[in-house]
């Protein structure tokens, strides 16, 4: 069936399916910001990037991953892998035709505006990257879209780093994935689905197979990680044999690279039978297991993915060799492996000379993940090394000190979790409740308030960066923060909303914030990895039992009540969205973590209560985000992620309201959760769905205050009056006025002041307007 020739390549001894494309020091953030900014023009911007591309394949290979064999990825991206290979294919949608050169070139000026937009020109919608804090750019595919094989970017960084005397192996993003994860273009037909297009996207893909071997690649890898995600593949029928036509086709271009076809991020079991056409298969071993039927495997080149490419700890290399020892006994050859592209994690925790020793000794970034596979290839080669043998056993004592370690066990926190009984995950009745906080509260019908924060102005971010660098002293900032909140009370009360926040301007990150402030977590200086483009997070670790060791934000919301006659809404995260945000530790199931988090925020809330706070918002932006790619799975992800909730909230008091926020609308997958956290109100995103959302709140019978948002925060565009009293309107006709809250649909941080207050104004106003019609 191959058409490649049989002369034999060296083999592997260990592989990664990506690395870090950021640089070690945000080099790409730094240069395509300064593009984008006119600080710098395209070629500068080529040449850093370059710079970034040749130090990577240069560090691989002096972490120990062969300059020939095409064991080091050609991974890089500028801005996100997706968009990549849609410019590689030609799927520019037809509004940015006048930026593709006639050669189908796309130069950076113009690939920046097809990822971010420009004047007029929508950018191409963002979407999250399977279970990951990664987001990438939806292909917008229609009937007519002309696939060819295009931009050829991909092709010269290869040829780049040959020249550079390294032999790597280009990573694109497979046909199948392509496709499942693309949307149909504006105006196409009715039930319209971009896989129905991939006989024509094939075609691009061999003259991009038929460059790269021109070009003098021997192996490319092409990522199907959609096999693995219930809901990409939901809904095509016949896919294996998709599959497996795609592969036979593509292995039918003469003289071809190899081909080797990753599947990160889950199990595609059921796919491997379609993949024989190809010469190697990439599995994750983490979240995936070994195939039950060894035969997918006979003759093929299987890249073992032991090493968890989404988390930060030093893996059980010794349970991982196991692993691909058994692999063996099917394959052709086994190459120990990472079990997604090391995109999701920092580059190197040697530079993070702040942390504890004893906790950098158990880590693992994307260098150290290198080394470890690295070190598996020369334990599967040679069983007595000496040498080898006495680096797993580091390793293994590494892994052991972390059990045992003071901090990772609590026994008091351990203790409490033990003692839970289940009134602790359980409140009154809502009636009971609802009436309590009628008669606390007494606020109006639709009743307004904001999600949380205000702008974080230019002198807020100063404030805090001259403290932490020491140069503002503790009293001065919060000195600086009380005035803050002053002007964010009197400003809240000239609007007339009927539930103040204090604004959280002392909070740089709603996750870090916390993370900073309770023990169990540390912080790190370099540690970034990509969020999107050019932005990227720097992750808290939680890496021990979880205690908190005096109240967080408690001083700021007293301080805001003492300030203001109206109720105060105090504001925490909840535990989901702090688990989703951070690495977190695992050496314990979630669900036990969550709960410990969940425990310090109980206590939090009982303090904010005790002080007087009559209002707690606990916010799980994130809930949605971390639910499993297996429909299968999901149902327990929803049991501990509510239970946590409901632990952190369940100790309040009848008259406590217990507000939550979701920052999304795709409800009906999860609205059973969603009640099921017995928040008495919440808050979700609805204005960019014109309020359909509420049609779905309906159906399900939720009965408790909700906020659907009633303009969307994530553009300065100020709403009119008219245009919330109609969503407005909409809401109470389909849901019983006494439910309905009215807020935005976000919190207000990265937003100015003046569309801040005029569209603040606007829903005042559009809610006086309405209440006056009930
Ligand atoms: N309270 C947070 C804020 O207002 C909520 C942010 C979020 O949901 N992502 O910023
Ligand atoms: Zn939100």
């Amino acid at each position: 069936m191959s058409q490649h020739p049989t002369t034999d390549q060296p083999a592997w001894t260990a592989t990664v399916l990506g690395y870090p494309r950021i640089g070690p020091d945000r080099e790409t953030k730094k240069a395509l910001e300064a593009l984008w900014s006119g600080r710098a023009d395209l070629a500068a911007t080529e040449t850093a990037l370059a710079a970034v591309r040749a130090g990577t394949v240069r560090r691989l290979n002096a972490l120990g991953l062969p300059a020939h064999d095409a064991s080091i990825p050609s991974s890089f991206s500028a801005y996100d892998q997706v968009l990549d290979t849609a410019v590689a294919v030609g799927a520019v949608p037809e509004r940015f035709a006048d930026l593709v050169g006639a050669d189908g070139r796309v130069d950076l000026e113009a690939y920046s505006t097809i990822a971010r937009g420009r004047g007029a020109l929508a950018p191409l919608e963002m979407t999250k990257w399977f279970d990951t804090n990664y987001h990438y750019l939806v292909p917008e595919i229609g009937p007519t879209t002309a696939f060819r094989s295009a931009d050829d970017r991909g092709v010269r960084e290869f040829a780049e780093a040959l020249a550079d005397g390294f032999l790597t192996r280009p990573v694109v993003v497979g046909p199948v994935t392509f496709l499942l994860l693309a949307k149909a273009a504006d105006g196409s037909p009715e039930g319209f689905a971009p896989i129905s297009r991939l006989e024509d996207l094939l075609g691009a893909y061999e003259g991009l197979l038929t460059a790269y071997a021109a070009a003098g690649a021997t192996w490319v890898q092409l990522d199907e990680p959609g096999l693995v995600s219930d809901s990409a593949t939901a809904g095509v029928d016949g896919l294996a044999d998709l599959v497996r036509g795609a592969y036979e086709r593509l292995a039918a271009v003469p003289g071809r690279p190899r081909l080797l076809v990753a599947t990160p991020y889950g199990d595609a079991q059921e796919f491997l039978g379609a993949l024989s056409a190809v010469e190697g298969i990439a599995l994750d071993l983490v979240e995936g297991s070994v195939p039950a039927d060894p035969s997918v495997l006979a003759g093929k080149t299987v890249v073992g993915g032991v090493v968890d490419g989404h988390n930060v700890w030093r893996g059980d290399l010794v349970q991982a060799r196991e692993t691909l020892r058994r692999l063996e006994e099917s394959a052709a050859r086994v190459v120990p492996g990472t079990s997604t592209s090391l995109l999701h994690v920092p580059h190197d925790v040697s530079r993070e000379s702040a942390l504890p020793e004893r906790l950098r000794s158990w880590l693992a970034f994307a260098d150290q993940k290198v080394a470890e596979v690295v070190l598996l290839g020369r334990a599967l080669a040679d069983s007595g090394d000496a040498g080898v043998t006495a680096e797993l056993a580091a390793s293994a004592a590494a892994r052991a000190d972390r059990l045992g370690a003071p901090g990772v066990v609590r026994p008091a926190v351990r203790d409490r979790l033990a003692a839970l009984t289940p009134e602790a995950f359980r409140r009154s009745d809502y009636a009971v409740r609802r009436a309590a906080q009628e008669e606390a509260l007494g606020l109006p019908l639709l009743p307004t308030t904001t999600i949380g924060s205000f702008p974080q102005t230019p002198e807020i971010r100063r404030a805090r960066s001259a403290w932490s660098r020491g140069e503002l002293a503790q009293e001065g900032y919060e000195e600086f923060l009380r005035a803050e909140i002053d002007r964010v009370v009197r400003l809240q009360e000239e609007l007339g909303l009927d539930v103040l926040v204090h604004g959280e301007p002392e909070r740089n990150d709603m996750v870090q914030y916390f993370a900073e402030q309770l023990d169990g977590f540390a912080v790190t200086e370099h540690g970034w990895v990509q969020s999107y483009g050019s932005r990227g997070v720097r992750p808290p670790i939680l890496w021990g039992d979880v205690t908190r060791p005096a109240p967080i934000t408690v001083p700021w919301s007293t301080y805001t009540a003492s300030r203001t006659a109206k109720p105060v809404k105090g504001m925490l995260t909840g535990p989901v969205t702090i688990l989703a945000w951070s690495f977190v530790r695992d050496d314990q199931p979630l669900g036990d973590t969550a709960n410990q988090v969940a425990l310090a925020l109980r206590d939090e809330v009982a303090d904010l209560e005790a002080a007087g706070i009559g209002i707690v918002q606990v916010d799980e932006p994130a809930l949605r985000e971390l639910l499993p790619l297996r429909t299968a799975d999901q149902a327990a992800y929803l049991d501990w992620s509510v239970a946590s909730f409901r632990l952190a909230t369940a100790g309040a008091a009848d008259a406590t309201q217990v507000h939550t926020h979701l920052c999304y609308s795709e409800f009906g997958e999860v609205i059973e959760a969603i009640d099921g956290l017995d928040a008495d109100v919440t808050s979700i995103e609805a204005a960019r769905s014109r309020m359909e959302v509420l049609e779905d709140i309906a159906r399900a019978g939720f009965a408790r205050g909700i906020g659907p948002g009633v303009y969307d925060i994530h553009s300065p565009r100020v709403p009119s009056v008219e245009e919330v009293v109609g969503l407005l309107r909409s809401a109470v006709a389909s849901v019983p006025a006494r439910q309905v809250w009215v807020n935005p649909d976000c919190g207000l941080k990265t937003r100015g002041y003046a569309e801040t207050t005029e569209s603040l104004r606007n829903l005042v106003e559009a809610a006086r307007t309405v209440r006056a019609e009930l």
